[in-house]
């Protein structure tokens, strides 16, 4: 099975370049995974998308951890442990790097023994954010890196995904596509199939049980280090929740818990006290109160009896 991961940024083209490739080995004759991963979704956060090609049905399921090639289109991307670029690499992964540097630096800097090509291309273009969208040219190098995609499959599978742009994006788009892949025809064939992942012998990880901390201590509270004390939420409120407590059974947790903004603080006697100026009125609490003691009161008649006229 071919498992190759893509790493980008938001607005590169990196969920584009996933979909031409699986869509190439797909014409190819290939079953065929592909799914793209956001974190923050935002132009310029870092994304990765993955595509599993196999002659026969696939049953792996979720993101690789052991790609066989790994396409970076931002050479920035690298070196930040959160964005998992390297995750799962072995001297066995080929990595294609979107750089200006040399392959030979990269190896020395990396030190992972793993074998590097660089994307020596032109950007296709720069979005709004200013990065270089470079999903179809990616995706062409790696069809022609894995050695089994056929140029003619890799035309169709552009126009497959990009048709709906226009005949001018598309034509842009294939121009960039082809020439990548015809850039790297030497290296065809250079991504190593990776080997079957056996369930057999799984052992489940050890069960751990964690003592919950008590909710006087543990609940959300706006009042609290580092939270956003300061936006008076309150005002946005329509409706109010007046707590009534003849009714409460001070089960201490629930309201305090569940209430999205941290607006309900427990005090030492387990008697929850509504923060109304940083309770937005979501009403969350109100529905959420077994004994119903929490009701939904109008904000304009609430503050009318607060100052009658
Ligand atoms: S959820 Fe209801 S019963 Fe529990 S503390 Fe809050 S108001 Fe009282
Ligand atoms: S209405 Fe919403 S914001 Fe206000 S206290 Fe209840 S859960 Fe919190």
């Amino acid at each position: 099975m071919f498992r190759i991961r893509f790493h980008g940024r938001g607005g590169q083209g990196i969920k584009t370049a996933s979909q031409i490739l699986g869509s190439a080995f797909f014409r190819s004759g290939f079953e065929v995974q592909d799914a793209p991963r956001y974190g923050a979704e935002r132009r310029g956060a870092p994304i990765f998308a993955y595509v599993r090609a196999d002659r026969s049905p696939i049953h792996e399921r979720g993101v690789i951890l052991r790609p066989d090639l790994v396409v970076v289109a931002d050479e920035s991307l690298v070196p930040i442990p959160a964005a998992g670029v390297l995750q799962g690499v072995t001297s066995n992964t080929l990595l294609l790097v979107n750089s200006p540097q040399t392959p030979e630096l990269w190896q020395q800097r990396l030190k992972l023994g793993a074998p590097v090509l660089c994307l020596p291309v032109e950007s296709e273009g720069e979005d709004r954010a200013g990065l270089p969208h470079i999903g179809a040219t990616c995706a062409g190098a790696a069809a022609r890196l894995v050695g089994v995609v056929a140029r003619e499959s890799l035309v169709q599978a552009v126009e497959d995904e990009l048709a709906k742009l226009g005949a001018d994006e598309l034509e842009f788009n294939l121009d960039h596509a082809l020439a990548a892949f015809d850039a790297f025809s030497r290296h065809a064939g250079r991504v190593q199939e990776g080997a079957a992942i056996e369930a057999g012998g799984y052992a489940r990880p050890e069960w751990i049980d964690l003592e919950p901390d008590a909710a006087l201590f543990a609940a959300p509270d706006v009042e609290g280090a580092a939270t956003s004390e300061g936006a008076k939420t309150g005002l946005w409120r329509t409706l109010r929740p007046v707590i009534d407590y003849e009714r409460c059974n001070r089960c201490s947790w629930i309201c305090s818990t569940l209430c999205p903004d941290g607006a309900i603080r427990v005090e030492a006697d387990h008697t929850p006290r509504v923060d109304y100026d940083h309770c937005k009125g979501c009403m969350v609490c109100v529905a959420v109160c077994p004994p119903h003691a929490i009701a939904a009161v109008s904000e304009a008649g609430a503050r009318a009896e607060e100052s009658p006229a």
